[in-house]
């Protein structure tokens, strides 16, 4: 597979996407989900990676190097994603073990919850390979079953159906985490991603640690993972709200797992039309968290999305009493720190709130980003206090 003329200048500081506008011409007829190599123009070669001639993303790369891609080669990888996580993850049985692009494994995402693994095979190459790679991975990590989520429609750009169930072994698919000195129930199946949210375990520990005899409100709470970390850490109150009845039904069973339920009240409501009408009813809090999903799935959908990060923004400071924190998160990669902070400064300023940042923090540890994709960095966290 031959690239225009200077694309490699792009793909080799390590982007792992060859777009179907920068191949030049296809040599041979590989197959869907075949290897080969990606050449320059003057055919010296460049990578070597996946092949999908449905999908916008023509070749993954997978290496730079002129090597074998077979078993050896992607025990190899899961074995360096998981020394990875034996460095960075402490206290937690819920964690990511592959985090695709940013573990040089394109279009695979393995999260783990105690003995099971979750697994979504994004790209066609990663697909076909999936029952070799539910094998490595359980011998390599000791776990006992392989859950398939490839329910995204992320998978239709690859021409890809959409399917869930057990790969490897069969169990229970409501399991038990412990994360710090909390316990959840995740419900694999019918939970949102692959049940839990990882990537903010590091932004939800440091979150509590402001929470001590905190009034809390938990806005997009999912199932209550940040008010409880916050109730266990001492807040004297938690209110949390969601627009999905399962993951409030599931909030409010977490709260009694973790003793904590006379503390924690959860609410099904709208976001937007929630915090308006606290905002009405003069309620304050000490601390707000923000954790709302992806407003802006599409660089087009930037400027409407901050309009929505700058309403909510908006609302949670004005609900804080002086010297209350906030806590405000974004998931879109479309979004960057320069755009979530200007948006927190515009809120603080019609709000007639001061404000100072205490930390930006990010995606937790186990997903990490890659240099030259900008792609694999999507979780922005900011700290702030009113002054
Ligand atoms: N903070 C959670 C993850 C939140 S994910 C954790 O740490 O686990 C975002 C949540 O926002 C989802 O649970 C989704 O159901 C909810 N949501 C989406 N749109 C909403 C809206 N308009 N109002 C309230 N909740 C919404």
């Amino acid at each position: 597979m031959v690239l225009h003329r200077g694309r490699e200048q792009r793909i080799l500081p390590g982007h792992l996407w060859v777009y179907e506008g920068e191949v030049a011409e296809v040599r041979g007829s590989p197959g869907p989900g075949a290897l080969v190599d990606v050449l320059t123009f003057r055919g010296a070669f460049c990578a070597r990676g996946f092949y999908n001639p449905h999908s916008k993303i023509r070749v993954r790369i997978l290496t730079y190097e002129e090597e074998p891609i077979g078993p050896d080669f992607f025990a190899r990888r899961i074995g360096q994603a998981l020394a990875l996580r034996e460095r960075v993850v402490r206290g937690t049985t819920a964690y990511r073990v592959v985090y695709a692009e940013g573990d040089l494994l394109p279009g695979l995402i393995v999260d783990r919850y105690g003995d099971l693994l979750v697994m979504q095979t994004l790209a066609l190459g990663m697909d076909t390979r999936k029952e070799l790679l539910a094998d490595l991975l359980l011998e390599q990590t000791g776990a006992r079953t392989v859950y398939l989520r490839n329910d995204p429609g992320v998978r239709s750009l690859e021409g890809l159906p959409r399917h869930q169930g057990f790969l490897r072994g069969a169990a229970q698919t409501r399991v038990e985490i412990e994360e710090g000195t909390a316990r959840f129930v995740v419900d694999v199946a019918g939970g949102q991603k692959t049940g839990w949210f990882c990537d903010q375990r590091e932004n939800r520990l440091s979150c509590a640690s402001l929470a001590r005899d905190a009034d809390v409100l938990e806005v997009f709470s999912y199932t209550g993972a940040f008010g409880i970390h916050a109730a266990l850490h001492g807040a004297r109150s938690v209110l949390g709200m969601d627009v999905s009845e399962t993951a409030i039904a599931l909030a409010r069973e977490n709260a009694r797992l973790n003793g904590v339920p006379d503390r924690c009240r959860y609410e099904v409501a709208d976001a937007f039309e929630a915090l308006r009408a606290l905002e009405g009813e003069g309620a304050r809090f000490d601390l707000v968290v923000l954790d709302p999903p992806a407003f802006a799935r599409r660089k087009e959908a930037v400027r409407r999305a901050l309009t929505g990060y700058k309403e909510i923004n908006l609302r949670a400071l004005k609900l804080l009493r002086p010297g209350g924190y906030l806590v405000s998160c974004s998931c879109s990669s479309f979004v960057d720190e320069g755009m979530l902070w200007q948006v927190i400064l515009e809120a603080a300023r019609d709000a007639g709130r001061r404000v100072r940042l205490l930390e930006l923090r990010g995606q937790a540890r186990d997903h990490p980003m890659l240099g030259a994709m900008p792609e694999t960095r999507y979780l922005k966290c900011f700290v702030v206090q009113t002054v």
